[in-house]
């Protein structure tokens, strides 16, 4: 709700406050970890590419690409910007271009930062919203998906989200696809006029989106529809057992749905997705697939290519829902009290010391009484309140109190920092 004559936030995005930011930097550091673990290194492609790369990539017949968009328009001569709704183009562009794919063919790499679609605000689903993946390149090996897999599951672990269903499904690839695709069409040509409008435009543009349709009656027909895992070419269905048979080796339950063909035009042969059902309508916390011609298809060496893409912000509200306490922020050490006025320039050096020797804390700056500072002091969680007043400063000492026992000394500030130092837990 907005208040008149307050500014506001623009519709579909959040603003992440010091409370919640406990989640997030547990999800991110938990995920550093394990991208680590496993070898990915991180890269940061700026927040915006030229339009154009989202058309080749992403894909024209894409709701991304159609209709979500934040796109800036050419200023005279130059470019058309957009703000990247999926992170993938970017950064499979900034392995080419800065010719990493030439210095070695495989690459493990890793992201985090917002993406920007322009949807319908709800639960879960924001125009500005977060996303962390993988994208292994240069490798055809069945095991890399499997990989990519065990890393989403291994960070949701991390989080205490175990609560979620994978699910996986295969695409094929360029031979087996034109014969699924011809059987396709001629599943849904004699029921077209039934089916919704979207899907009437898919159906043109590209067919197999049909099978992502949300409509009731359009879902219950595409029952009956014919898979592509029953088209597979022998590569394909070879390649689809071994990441079976790989999740299964790695202790992974999953399901194969031959539904999933995913929103983006790129992928080939394995598809999957992670959700959770206490998520409500936006269920995905995320997915991802292979895509082996893409690389070489945005003028890269052809190169076999895998990731997953996951949305922050779904994996914070099912760490919520799984009752994940986020350990508060770290408490601090000092605070660090004027016992009058006159010793606030003290107070000031007195913290500055403490800090650079390491520790955490603070001080007043409203000009409060010693007793609202003492109060701040219990608020901060700090270990010591550390008061100079009059009688500390002529002895050129610093009062030190422990805030659970009231326990106190008097004591140089150099001994204060050791004390404090040395009661680091
Ligand atoms: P996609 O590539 O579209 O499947 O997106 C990957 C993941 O990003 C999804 O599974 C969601 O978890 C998340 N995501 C996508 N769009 C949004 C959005 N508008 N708001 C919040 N999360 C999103």
């Amino acid at each position: 709700m907005s208040t008149p004559g307050i500014p506001h936030r623009p519709e579909g995005t959040q603003d992440l406050l010091p409370d919640q930011l406990a989640a997030w930097s547990g999800l991110e550091s938990a995920a550093r970890q394990v991208f680590h673990r496993y070898g990915y290194q991180e890269v940061r492609p700026p927040l915006f590419e030229n339009t154009a790369l989202f058309h080749k990539s992403t894909g024209e017949a894409t709701d991304i690409v159609e209709k979500e968009m934040f796109t800036v328009p050419p200023r005279g001569e130059g470019e058309s910007y957009t703000f990247r709704p999926e992170f993938t183009p970017g950064v499979i562009r900034l392995l080419i271009e800065n010719q990493l794919l030439k210095q070695k063919g495989f690459w493990k790499v890793w992201y985090w930062g917002p993406a920007f679609r322009y949807e319908r605000p709800q639960k879960g689903r924001y125009r500005q919203f977060h996303q962390f993946g993988v994208e292994a390149v240069g490798s055809h090996d069945p095991l890399l998906d499997v990989e990519t897999i065990v890393v989403f599951a291994e960070i949701l672990k991390g989080v205490g989200v175990t609560d979620y269903a994978i699910r996986i499904n295969s695409m094929g690839d360029a031979k087996c696809r034109g014969a699924y695709r011809d059987a396709l069409k001629a599943f849904i040509e004699p029921n077209l006029a039934s089916y919704c409008e979207n899907c009437r435009r898919r159906f043109e543009r590209n067919v197999f989106r049909v099978l992502d349709c949300k409509v009731p009656a359009d879902r219950a027909r595409n029952e009956r529809a014919p898979a592509m895992i029953d088209h597979l070419c022998v590569e394909c269905g070879d390649h689809f057992s071994a990441v079976q048979r790989g999740l299964k080796e790695a202790g992974l339950a999953f399901d194969v749905d031959k539904r999933i063909v995913r929103g983006l035009d790129y992928y080939t042969r394995t598809v999957y997705e992670f959700s959770s059902a206490r998520l409500g309508a936006q269920d995905a916390l995320g997915g991802g697939g292979r895509y082996d011609t893409l690389v070489g298809q945005m003028g890269g060496p052809d190169a076999g290519a895998v990731g997953f893409s996951a949305g922050c912000e779904r994996v914070i509200l099912a760490m919520e829902a799984a009752g994940v306490k986020p350990s508060a922020a770290a408490t601090a050490d000092f605070f660090a009290v004027a016992a009058d006025d006159a010793a606030r320039p003290e107070v000031f050096r007195a913290a500055q010391a403490f800090r650079a020797a390491g520790l955490s804390g603070d001080l007043d700056y409203e000009g409060r009484s010693v007793k609202a500072q003492m109060r701040s002091a219990n608020r901060s969680g700090a270990r010591y309140a550390v008061l100079i007043g009059a009688e500390e400063r002529a002895q050129g000492r610093v009062r030190l109190k422990k805030m659970d026992g009231g326990e106190e000394s008097v004591v140089p500030l150099d001994e204060a920092v050791r004390i404090l130092k040395g009661a680091n837990p």
